[in-house]
């Protein structure tokens, strides 16, 4: 599941990847990723980790150096503006780790790609589906392009099943509640309500236009 710590091939060249941990609120994604990341400390790798500024969970507890799970299990990080800025801020790290991808825009894809590209082993934590079950980018956009991906699940609060779902349980329309985890519990498929209430800010329609053309299904 976990892939390999060395960064290096056998002619001692630098070897960079990206993997994705992704999952439901409450599925242990910052804890995979902070076990992933101490890791590579014990292999005597250089890391650095990064949360978005928008992450202001636990801050008065800890101040503003850390990546905090749920479960309190803190390592030192970086507080960041911009994926941009994480790219500056890198320096000779040979493993980057990200935390609360979600809270990145796209850029963070391009971002982990040049990271990538430049020898690093980029591994990203986030939430994959935001509280209408649906697709949260940039995470299903980093699973595309990443060489790993590791779905977690955590365990549905009606039933007992491994849950895929962050149920939102305050009514707000807002995609992003930061910081209130009380606002949130973690259900299955089954047991997931879909608010009905419409988004604060629709997607896009790609085409309104109908398509008028029959569409073959096979080569004629
Ligand atoms: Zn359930």
């Amino acid at each position: 599941m976990e892939p390999h710590v060395y960064t290096r091939d056998e002619r001692g060249q630098r070897r960079g990847w990206i993997e994705v941990v992704c999952g439901s609120m409450f599925s242990g994604k910052t804890e995979e990723l902070i076990r992933r990341l101490r890791r590579a400390r014990i292999a005597k790798q250089r890391v650095e980790i990064f949360k978005p500024a928008t992450d202001t969970r636990y801050t008065e507890l800890f101040g503003d150096e850390v990546v905090v799970s749920h479960d309190e299990n803190a390592i030192p990080s970086q507080i960041v503006h911009s994926a941009d800025q994480l790219f500056l801020l890198a320096g000779d790290a040979e493993v980057v780790g990200v935390d609360e991808a979600q809270f990145f825009g796209m850029e963070l894809v391009d971002v982990c790609q040049r990271l990538a590209r430049d020898g690093r082993r980029v591994i990203v934590a986030g939430l994959d589906q935001d509280y209408r079950g649906q697709p949260f980018e940039p995470v299903p956009q980093l699973m595309a392009v990443a060489e790993h991906v590791t779905k977690l699940h955590a365990i549905c609060v009606r039933c007992g099943a491994p849950a895929n779902h962050s149920q939102r349980i305050v009514a707000q329309g807002d995609r992003v509640l930061v910081g209130e985890k009380e606002a949130y519990e973690p259900r299955c498929r089954r047991c997931f309500e879909p608010p009905t209430d419409p988004p604060a800010n629709p997607p896009a329609q790609t085409t309104s236009e109908p398509v008028s053309a029959p569409v073959r299904l096979t080569d004629a």
